[in-house]
């Protein structure tokens, strides 16, 4: 860890708060996530992946080293990490289990939303201590049967209850790990005579929620989120509904958190793709220097071209912690918007050609489905990226910006 000193968050709207951790506490944490995914995540990551079942001894060494309120700030309790330090245990994490890296940067997502856009209501803060103390694990349920991956559009709605408090049912398409969560965080409209686009984060948990119809999770890769279509109905007190519209919640954390979290993943998922090739080739090359020219060079393109994705997510992430938490109009300006969904796309899509390149590199051993060179459970893993929230839904809200905006497309340094 570098010795200079960090320097402070700038504050949210919210007054927020003695949020940052200092080094020892950001090395600590660090450290501990290295060891959970060399000594948990790595060693169950096969298995999880052929059963299709939840990673729960990574989340359970994830809770028991406190990483699971690694953003709360340090007010209540929590860490006080900023979004680039979790980004990077994302990256250890996605190199050893992809899917328990996905499940801790879905959870990481909920919990900053929370944090950012609780306003003044106690019972929230309250909450955030529980996630402290508890070490609560938080699903997300926005995808909907019908709206599909339409984060901005929600059919199901907020029905207020005639003594108080909501009762709700939603019927979600994907529903990560939601069996094994303690909590839920659900986007629905405010109210029945809402307009698709009105919607709230409805905190739902255990015990003021059900699912019923839960469905088949047997994919092609990230296969220990366990994510089926259930149907949700939840029930609860005025308090649950964040004071934050739906709105302002996606534009200034959900979504900028959701591209460099994920992106942080498939970075650590095609990192290992390449060292597991950089590590044949080398061992190649001692018998026999000559034959590795070729793969050598595919290999440094591949070097490159990861270095080029973390350069796109290191600087989404700084300008994520330059601006203050709570700007929704920041974060909805075009320029701004275009750049993180700039990211998704270019990972998402640039990941799958990196580990197809380390196949190349290896050659059948990496083809295999077993043995320490194989990539078959990462290019599956890599394949899902594009289908969370679908690449083509990106580009046509990027397409429809890019017709309008009038300003140009270049951002100063963050
Ligand atoms: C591993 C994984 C875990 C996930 N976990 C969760 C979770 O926990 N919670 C959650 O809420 N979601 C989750 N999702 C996201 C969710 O699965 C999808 O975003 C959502 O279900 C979309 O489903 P779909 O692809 O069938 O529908 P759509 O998004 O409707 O896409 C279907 C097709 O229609 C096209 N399409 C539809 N509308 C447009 C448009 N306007 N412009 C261009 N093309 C369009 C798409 O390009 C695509 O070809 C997860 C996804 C994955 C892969």
């Amino acid at each position: 860890m570098s010795a200079a000193p960090r320097p402070e968050r700038l504050a949210t709207s919210a007054g927020d708060r003695a949020r940052s951790a200092d080094d020892g506490t950001v090395a600590d944490l660090l450290e501990r996530a290295r060891v959970i995914a060399r000594d948990v995540a790595a060693v169950y990551a096969v298995e999880v992946d052929r059963e299709a079942r939840f990673p729960a001894e990574c989340l359970a060494a994830l809770k028991r080293e406190g990483l699971l309120s690694a953003v709360v700030p340090r007010s209540l309790g929590g860490a006080g990490l900023s979004l680039g330090e979790v980004a990077t245990i994302c990256t250890i994490l996605g190199r050893a289990c992809a899917s328990s890296a996905m499940i801790y940067a879905m959870h990481v997502i909920q919990v900053e939303s929370i944090v950012n856009h609780r306003g003044d209501v106690p019972e929230l803060d309250d909450y955030l201590r529980a996630v402290v103390r508890e070490q609560r694990l938080i699903a997300s349920v926005t995808s909907e049967v019908g709206a599909g991956g339409d984060l901005r559009r929600s059919i199901t709605h907020v029905a207020s209850e005639p003594d108080g408090g909501f009762r709700l049912e939603k019927a979600a398409t994907t529903s990560s790990y939601c069996e094994h969560a303690d909590d839920l965080l659900l986007s629905a409209r405010r109210s029945a005579d809402a307009a698709p686009n009105d919607q709230v984060l409805v905190l739902l948990p255990r015990g003021d929620f059900e699912l019923h119809d839960v469905g088949d999770w047997n994919t092609l890769g990230m296969r220990g989120t366990c994510s089926p279509p259930a149907r949700v109905v939840g029930r609860g007190a005025d308090w649950q509904i964040l004071p934050t519209p739906f709105r302002d919640v996606a534009a200034a954390t959900m979504v900028p958190t959701s591209h460099t979290l994920w992106a942080a993943v498939w970075l650590g998922l095609a990192e290992d793709a390449c060292d597991r090739a950089r590590r044949h080739l080398q061992a190649k090359s001692r018998k026999d220097p000559d034959a590795c020219a070729m793969a050598a060079s595919r290999l440094a393109t591949l070097a490159t071209r990861l270095g080029s994705m973390r350069a796109m997510l290191d600087r989404e992430l700084a300008v994520y912690e330059a601006r203050a938490r709570t700007d929704a109009e920041a974060a909805a300006e075009p320029a701004a918007v275009l750049a993180t969904n700039d990211l998704k796309i270019a990972v998402s899509e640039g990941i799958v050609d990196v580990v197809h390149g380390a196949m190349q590199v290896i050659g059948i051993e990496a083809y295999k489905n077993e043995g320490p060179l194989s990539l078959g459970r990462h290019l599956r893993d890599a394949h899902s990226a594009a289908l969370m929230i679908n690449n083509d839904r990106i580009r046509s809200t990027n397409a429809d910006l890019l017709l309008v905006y009038k300003g140009g497309l270049a951002r100063e340094r963050a």
